[in-house]
């Protein structure tokens, strides 16, 4: 396998596809072009998603505060030079196929303004698209490719966060045991899937049937804080044909994503969020499913499914696999460090100064060499980054929601043995939390 470039070299650009507008639930106010255009900026992300086109109060904004970059891309108006956005979108299905409820989440990327027209079009004759910046509709979703791929052949449609228990292709609660059972005839569109948080490539890697399909990561981020906590990086060339060909192809010019330690994801074991119950796999099987403080099943997590779907072992690697790596967003290390909660004024107003002094967030976590952060970064912050990269981190893994805790073993310990190195805590498999 290779490996992602250890510098930024040029021609290279960050895409970030999948986010949510402020029409979507629980998302912030600031949810709209022009912040997305600076926080992406902040990040080192070239490319952002715009969410959230099927909602046309969103639409209407897009236009007045968007124009076409000449590439298929668009540009806020006055900021050429700026970030550049694609038009993406999310929608819910939930049927009913072959006697099972389903719940399938996917992104929509579309080429211009017209088709996105097109499409609200069509889904505001067969449903509601006012009432949320990511409508639901009671239709197969196999349908809603069908719409999608009719409104334009350049359109692209990605099964998202394809683990997650409750809203995704392979999810544990509503979901299918093949992607083919799933979408039928129009398996065919489909041509990469979305990870999600809680899983990663090497996890998807032990399912040989997912080899043929591009694996891709984004942040779907509610808050402009979160953009580009899991991402892709390209090599092509910066247009929306390229873009959307090396998606198709995986390579070239797909390079591999940025992604979360899949642990930190709210779903990557098993358990009980209201118990505080979180159980490995193993355990759950163990327990026939069922939590040991209410007796009721528990939650199924991702790795979990995973296994359940998998034929191969871990650690497998497929051939013509993309590289990835993972990361700790920046202000949660400033937050492990001060040892205190990720939204606070400290940890907002030294990651402005980190970023104003040391560049653009990915650059500081990802491409600058240590040489290079020795100068601008302090110790403490340079030696989380190091630990990080080299994989030296504490982790708790989330489970039934519970987002997990990852931190670099430079700081603390999260098993309580206080600072110094190690590995993932073995521990953690059954705790009482909180
Ligand atoms: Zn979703
Ligand atoms: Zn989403
Ligand atoms: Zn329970």
């Amino acid at each position: 396998m290779d490996t992602i470039p250890s510098a930024w070299n040029e021609g290279m650009f960050v895409a970030d596809f999948h986010v949510h507008s402020h029409f979507s639930r629980a998302t912030s106010r600031d949810m709209h072009p022009s912040a997305l255009n600076e926080a992406a900026k902040q990040k080192g992300i070239f490319l952002v998603g715009t969410g959230d086109f099927t909602h046309p109060g969103y639409l209407k904004e897009l236009k007045e505060e968007l124009e076409p970059d000449g590439n298929g891309f668009y540009v806020c108006k006055g900021d050429p030079e700026g970030t550049r956005f694609i038009l993406t979108a999310e929608v819910a299905n939930i049927f009913t196929q072959a006697g099972r409820n389903r719940r399938i989440h996917t992104c929509l990327f579309a080429p211009d303004f017209e088709t996105v027209e097109e499409i609200q079009r069509r889904l505001d004759s067969i449903g509601n698209i006012t009432s949320d910046g990511r409508p639901i509709f009671g239709f197969p979703v196999k349908e809603l490719v069908r719409l999608v791929m009719d409104c334009s052949a350049d359109c692209l449609v990605l099964p998202a966060h394809i683990w997650t228990p409750w809203f995704s292709l392979f999810g544990a609660k509503s979901g299918f045991d093949t992607l083919e059972k799933c979408f039928e005839e129009q398996s065919c569109h489909i041509y990469a899937l979305e990870t999600g948080l809680s899983s990663d490539p090497q996890m998807n890697w032990r399912l040989s049937c997912l080899d043929k399909y591009t694996l891709v990561s984004n942040s779907d981020a509610h808050s402009p804080s979160r953009l580009g906590r899991e991402a892709n990086i390209f090599s092509c060339q910066p247009t929306y044909k390229d873009v959307i060909s090396a998606i198709k192809k995986s390579k070239p010019g797909f390079e591999g994503t940025i992604e979360f330690f899949p642990e930190e994801g709210k779903y990557h074991y098993d358990g009980h969020r209201a118990c505080g119950i979180c159980l490995k796999p193993a355990e759950t099987l163990e327990r026939q499913g069922l939590c040991p403080a209410c007796g009721k099943p528990v939650t199924v997590g991702v790795l979990h499914r995973v296994e359940e779907l998998s034929d191969r072992p871990e650690g497998f690697v497929p051939p013509g696999a993309r590289p990835c790596v993972h990361l700790i967003p920046l202000e949660e290390i400033l937050a492990a460090i001060f040892g205190v909660k990720t939204i606070t004024k400290r940890v907002h107003k030294e990651y402005l100064r980190l970023i104003e002094i040391a560049g653009p967030e990915l650059d500081i976590l990802l491409w600058k060499d240590e040489d290079e952060l020795s100068s601008v970064v302090p110790g403490e912050v340079l030696a989380a980054i190091k630990a990080m990269r080299e994989g030296n981190v504490s982790i708790r893994p989330g489970f039934d929601g519970e987002y997990g805790r990852i931190v670099p073993d430079t700081i603390e310990r999260i098993d309580g043995k206080g600072k110094g190195p190690g590995k993932p805590c073995a521990k953690c498999h059954q705790i009482k939390l909180f």
